[in-house]
Parts: structure tokens; sequence; C-alpha cells
């Protein structure tokens, strides 16, 4: 079954982790004892064997016990009962003085012996009738150049064995209770580690689309944990506010969408309450008609603008001669500028190719051009320059309108936006146009901004490349 809690996991690969460094430096302890004791041993051997040795080369070949005791004693520490210390001639044959040997006779090794001959100890370990092997060593005793005697030295592996599984024995009890005390650590510092996750977990599933308001806890340490709440909260406050525009989009749309059908039912209602002339029935389906495409307006507007906001705006990209366009939807809007007493004036010297949406491109100009001259009061003049710019075109509508605050430029271009000063002067509109544009200007990687000065007019530039990325 797979492991599901982080704290789990991590005291498992703790307690792994802890596992294999306590066996490996167990292991090299383990190789080390093992070495010094065997070294130690080897030393001691050496020098019993060494001062025999001198004894023999001054022609004492008597071994008393007590002396080997007092021998042993001085290099081992100790004095064993399993202890050999005994005088060879150089055929092999042991002396028959008094035995210092414990042990039962272990006949001298051919390689020992050839060893000696040669004038070099042998170190052996050797299997005895006991139950530990001994280690035992031969050396020759030279005289004059010659080899005289073998002097032999032996111990039994009793003590060194028992030491080297003792110190198994004390690491086989320390294992489970060092990996039972790390282990439980382990656990408690994970879990202690893991309450603030558990803390957000909580958090998080009591918020809800109707709750955005609610925030994770920070405690300001700055570690991975208090960084994952920062950045969970931040990603609530975009969740938020994204939340709110819909709210608010939800609500002006609506709204807007109520006004010409309210008036639309009001019209008939009246209309259909007594007979009426065929002129009065006109005039009515005539204004039915207005807020009919009113409404067909917004609807389209709002469905270019959803389109845009899904990334699914239909673009059909063909090469645009952009300064006839302007001139068309100039002619276009003549009648209106001219109804309002406004002088319309465009300027496009030069002819203009981008590549991009005819039909997109039209309604930019349209919603640009009629913004400049609704915004302009009678008597103003609204002026269109178009040019090539660097790998691109460069539109600048510019108008001596009401002009805008720089706090209101900052807002124009969000959705149903419109200004304090055009709500008051009754201009029709729902505040659409600007995102529709701007929308319009992003689908073909160009860009918008404007100037303005309340009082005095705005200018609209558009940046629009020759071929989108
Ligand atoms: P609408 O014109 O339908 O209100 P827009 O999105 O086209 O919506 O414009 C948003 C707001 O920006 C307008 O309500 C108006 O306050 C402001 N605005 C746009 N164009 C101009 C302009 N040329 N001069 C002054 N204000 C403008």
């Amino acid at each position: 079954m797979p492991i599901r809690s982080i704290g789990a996991k991590l005291t498992l690969w703790y307690t792994s982790l802890l596992t294999l460094t306590f066996l490996l430096l167990g292991g090299m302890a383990y190789g080390l004892l093992a070495y010094s004791l065997a070294r130690d041993m080897d030393a001691a051997l050496t020098g019993v064997a060494d001062v025999m040795a001198q004894k023999a080369r001054m022609g004492s070949h008597d071994q008393r016990p007590s002396e080997i005791d007092e021998l042993f004693r001085r290099f081992f520490g100790f004095s064993p009962l399993d202890r050999q210390a005994d005088i060879y001639d150089p055929r092999g044959r042991r002396d028959p003085g008094p035995d210092g040997s414990n042990l039962p006779e272990i006949p001298l090794s051919p390689l020992a012996q050839k060893n000696a001959a040669q004038g070099l100890p042998t170190f052996e370990t050797l299997p005895s009738t006991g139950r530990y092997p001994v280690r035992v060593l031969t050396r020759p005793v030279i005289k004059a150049g010659t080899v005289t005697n073998l002097v032999r030295v032996g111990m039994s592996l009793e003590n060194m064995l028992k030491t080297r599984r003792r110190f198994l024995l004390i690491m086989a009890a320390m294992l489970p209770l060092g990996l039972l005390l790390a282990g439980g650590g382990g656990w408690l510092l994970a879990h202690r580690a893991l309450r603030p996750v558990d803390r957000m977990t909580r958090t998080a599933r009591q918020i809800s689309a109707r709750e955005l308001d609610q925030r994770l806890q920070e405690t300001g340490n700055d570690d991975e944990l208090d960084r994952l709440a920062k950045t969970l909260n931040s990603m609530l406050d975009r969740l938020n506010a994204t939340i709110d525009q819909m709210r608010q989009f939800s609500a002006d749309a609506s709204h807007e969408l109520q006004t010409p059908l309210t008036i639309l039912k009001g019209e008939m209602e009246v209309a259909l309450r007594s007979p009426r002339s065929p002129a009065e029935y006109q005039h009515v389906l005539q204004s039915g008609l207005e807020e009919i495409d009113r409404i067909n307006r917004l609807v389209e507007g709002l469905l270019l603008l959803a389109r845009a906001d899904a990334g699914v705006l239909r673009m059909d990209f063909q090469p645009v001669a952009l300064n006839d366009l302007l001139q068309e939807v100039c002619e276009q809007m003549r009648t209106i500028a001219d109804d309002r007493a406004i002088d319309l004036q465009s300027d496009s010297p030069a002819p203009v190719f981008i590549d991009g949406d005819r039909e997109h491109l039209r309604r930019l100009l349209l919603n640009l051009i009629d913004n400049a001259i609704k915004y302009t009061p009678s008597g103003g003049s609204v002026k269109i320059t178009l040019h090539p710019d660097k790998d691109g075109a460069s539109l600048a509508v510019s108008d001596t309108g009401i002009g805008l605050s720089a706090a209101e430029q900052k807002q124009i271009f969000n959705r149903f936006h419109r200004s304090t000063e055009t709500r008051a002067r009754d201009v029709k509109g729902v505040g659409l146009g600007l995102d529709i544009v701007h929308s319009i200007v992003a689908a073909h990687g160009g860009r918008i901004h404007v100037e303005s000065t309340p009082g005095q007019g705005s200018t609209f530039t558009v940046y629009l490349p020759t071929r989108p990325a």
C-alpha cells in the first residue's frame, strides 16, 4: 500500500538513512577494531620472541614457566593459559628443556621452517585442539651468520575473538534502540514541521467561491511554508478580484440589456392600449427598432469580448490597406459629425498595409472615431492621422473634447466603465467600446495608449504591427 503521509515518508527515509549510516560506521569501526587487535597481538608476539631469541643467542635455552609468564605479562598485560613459548633446533625438533607451552604441541609448518632457514620470521594462524585457533610467530635465532635455533611464540585467539564478538553484540543491541529513538524523533520532528500544512489544509477547505475573503495564516518566517501561504494568498487575492469583476460584469450586462428591453416593452404596451394611426404605429416600430439595434450591438460586443477572453476570437488575417479603410469609415461617420457640427478630418499621406482582420479593424476605427465625436461638444474638431511606423502602422485619433483626468485614463479600458463626466452628460453608450478596441488591438499584436487633458481633448494612439507575431 503506498504511503500517503509526508510525515511517514520523511520518517521512513530518515530512519533508513540512519540505519545505513549506522551499519556503515559500525562496519568500519568493527574492521578497525579487528585490525588493531591483530596488530597488537603480532607486536606482542614479536616482543616475547625477540627477548627469547636474545636469551637463546646467549646460550640459555632454559625457559622457566615463571620467566615466560613474566614475559607474556610484560608484552600482553597478562599471561594467558593457552600460550606457547618454545625453542626448536634448526631441523624443527622441540628443545627438551623445561616446557614453556601450555598448549599441546603444534608441529612447525614447512613454510615457517623454510622462512626461518632464510632468516625470516613467519606469522601463522593455526587451528588448535582447543575451541579457538592460535596465532603463532616462528623466528630464527641467528648467531654469527647461521641459524642456531628457532623461537616459536603462540597465543590463543580466544581473547581477541571474544572482544570482537562482544563489539558485534553491543552493536546489534544498539541498532534497534537507536532506530527506535531516531524513528520516534523523526516522526515527532516531521509532525511538528508539517503542522502548519494541516492548518493550511483546514483553512483552504473552508474557502469557497462565496467566502473568498478568508486567508491562510502566514508565519512571517519566510520559510518554504510561509512562502507557500503567501503565494496561495496572493492567488486568492487575484481570484477574488476576478470573481468580483465577473459579478460586476454580469450585473452590468443584465442592467444594460434590461434598459432597452424595458423601453421596448413600455412603448409597445402604450401603443396597444388604444387604436393608433398608421403614422403613430410607424413611430413606435421605428423607436422599437432603435432599441433592438442597441440590444444587438450590446450582444455583439459582449460576444466579441467573451471570445477574446476565452482566446477564441476568430481572426481572418489578410492584407488590409488601412488608409482606404480609414477613408471609408470617415465617410460613414461624416453625417454624424456634421449633425453635431464637428469638423472631422483624416490625414493619411501614404498607403499603409498591414495583415489584419478587416471587419475587426473597421470596428476599431468606428469605436474610436464615434467616441471622439460623442465626447466633443459642438463646434469642436476630430482629427485622425495614419502613417507607417517602424514595422507597422501608427494611428492617432485626436479630439478637442471633454478630455479625461489621469485617474479616468487608467480605468476607461475596463468593461462597462464610463467616466462620471460622461454619465452626468447623459451621453449614449454602455462602456464596452474601448474594451473591444483593446481586445482587437491585442489580437493584432499591437498596443494602445491615451493622452488627455480634461476640458481640452484626448488623443488615442494605436500601434499595429505589419504582421502579427
Ligand atoms: P462608451 O463610449 O460606450 O461609454 P467606451 O468604452 O467607448 O464606452 O468608453 C469608456 C469611457 O471612456 C467613456 O464612457 C468615456 O467616459 C471615456 N471616453 C472614451 N473616449 C473618450 C474621448 N474621446 N474623450 C473623452 N472621454 C472618452
